[in-house]
């Protein structure tokens, strides 16, 4: 390792390189997985393209693993360099090279923070609807490499329906450039969907040029109160029926809202079991209409109560009581499992039952919230025990294992939207048969036939004989 150090410091300029010597290089060991910490040799802190192409070069060309990272907020363990060596973060790469209002384009390098990119779009009457909660400290790289999703996926879709065209560097040493700038384009396979999801397994992304939509004129938001998670579902689905197409439905049951109050204090009303999050957007003449429109039905359908936001203070208000859930569950227990699984939209309200039935018969409080237009649920395991305590983790193994039983059961995915990583590597089978999976080792190693590259995510290991 001294060697590839000190080529990487020749290459990078010292100051890009942390070695185990430097404190800071402890932070690129860990991510919001709560997983690890696992010591990498060294961090390379690139600022260039070329520069990603020499690191990926000189991993290559000694046998070295090298894991790409963005801004570390990943959840499921995917930045960590669990077999040691060099980390890639492209956390420098922060440059907003273009936004073209008549093409309706960004371009930008990865470590780009996706709410910087949201707040400079607006400032041009543009918009950028990818939000995942974590928007102020997350960067489109690694939302490229996840395909991140968020509240406004539900009537805008995940950040795949908004990466036009990649850069990426290669293992084989090859930079490509593929997709479009155009809003369509059907030539030659479809090389971005295979990219964007793929977890840093394939390639560094090293430029993406985006997809912009005129910023909607007006936006409202409403809070509705509900007896029990259940209800809210209920309403939800009685909301589409009606025709309505709100941007955000977000759910959050009677833990996760009380947990916020506690930790961080909260403007939804004390002793509510069960609310939903609804936002509507579009043109300002009839919105207001549309809005009162939705209360009458959500009224219908079981609510307790409504407030609607009555100004952009209040809405941010809100919206922060909802951001702010995943950290204050965090903060509240010793150790949380935290999965997104999503099923299909009909099987919301028995995945729910399902989910609050695991808290009755495992010793673990159970908090849920989530997407509910997509049926992608937020199931957090709240754990006050030591984790490493053999009967502990064998009951927090039991838990996660009964809940992807429920989510396939009911035809669901295992990840909505914060992908499989390191922590669900070893599901997978659970959802996919071994000629799948065998097919998707084969293109990982096209990719990166030394199995360098972020080694040990996604794919579960395939056992290896005695001789090997
Ligand atoms: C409080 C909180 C809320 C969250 N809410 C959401 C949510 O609503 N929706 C959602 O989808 N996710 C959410 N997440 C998860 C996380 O923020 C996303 O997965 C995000 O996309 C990760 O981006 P990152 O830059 O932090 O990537 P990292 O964590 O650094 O990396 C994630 C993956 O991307 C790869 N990667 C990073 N950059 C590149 C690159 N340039 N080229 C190739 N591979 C790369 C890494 O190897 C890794 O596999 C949340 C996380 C937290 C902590």
């Amino acid at each position: 390792m001294p060697d590839i150090i000190e080529r990487l410091r020749q290459e990078l300029g010292s100051k890009s390189v942390l070695t185990r010597d430097d404190a800071a290089l402890e932070d690129y060991g860990v991510d919001e997985s709560g997983l690890g910490p696992y010591p990498a040799d060294c961090a390379a802190l690139c600022e260039t393209a070329e520069q990603v192409d020499i690191v990926l070069a000189l991993a290559n060309d000694t046998n070295t693993p090298v894991t790409p990272r963005g801004a570390g907020s990943g959840k499921v363990g995917g930045a960590l360099p669990i077999r040691g060596g060099i980390v890639l973060s492209t956390e420098r790469m922060q440059s907003i090279i273009e936004i073209n209002e008549d093409d309706l384009v960004a371009v930008v390098q990865p470590g780009v923070i996706t709410g910087d990119l949201q707040t400079a779009v607006e400032a041009q009457g543009l918009f950028y609807p990818p939000d995942p909660a974590s928007l102020e400290y997350c960067s489109i790289g690694g939302n490229a490499a996840a395909n991140a999703g968020g509240p406004r996926a539900f009537k805008y879709g995940v950040t795949r329906e908004y990466i036009l065209g990649m850069e990426v560097s290669l293992m084989s040493q090859e930079r490509l450039r593929f997709g479009r700038r155009t809003s369509k384009g059907v030539t030659g396979y479809d090389m971005v969907a295979g990219f964007v999801g793929s977890e840093g397994t394939f390639g560094v992304s090293t430029e993406l040029t985006l997809r912009l939509l005129p910023k909607p004129p007006a936006v409202q938001t409403l809070l509705a109160i509900f007896p029990t998670l259940a209800d809210a579902g209920t309403a939800i689905g009685s909301l589409l029926k009606d025709g309505f197409r709100p941007r955000t439905m977000e759910l959050m049951d009677k833990t996760a809202i009380d947990t916020v109050r506690e930790m961080n204090g909260s403007p939804i009303p004390p002793g509510t079991d069960a609310a939903a999050l609804i936002e509507i957007d579009g043109l300002e003449e009839g919105l207001d209409e549309a809005l009162m429109r939705m209360g009458m039905s959500i009224d219908e359908a079981g609510a307790t109560d409504v407030l609607v936001a009555q100004n952009d203070l209040e809405r941010r208000r809100l919206w922060q009581a909802r951001r702010l859930v995943s950290s204050s569950l965090t903060a509240a227990c010793r150790h949380k499992v935290s999965e997104d699984i999503c099923v299909p939209r009909g099987k919301m309200i028995e995945m729910i039952r399902r989910v609050e039935s695991l808290g009755d018969e495992f010793p673990f409080a159970v908090a849920c919230y989530g997407h509910a237009g997509d049926g992608n649920l937020h199931v957090n395991i709240l754990c006050d025990e030591d984790p490493t305590q053999p009967e502990v983790e064998r009951q927090l193994e039991a838990v996660t294992r009964k809940l992807f039983e429920h989510t396939m059961a009911l035809r669901g995915t295992l990840s909505g939207e914060h992908g499989i990583g390191l922590t669900k590597r070893d599901y997978m089978p659970m959802e996919q048969g071994p000629a799948l999976l065998a097919w998707q080792r084969k293109w990982k190693a096209m990719w990166d036939p030394k199995d360098l590259l972020n080694p040990g995510k996604v794919l579960p290991l395939v056992p290896r004989t005695c001789n090997e």
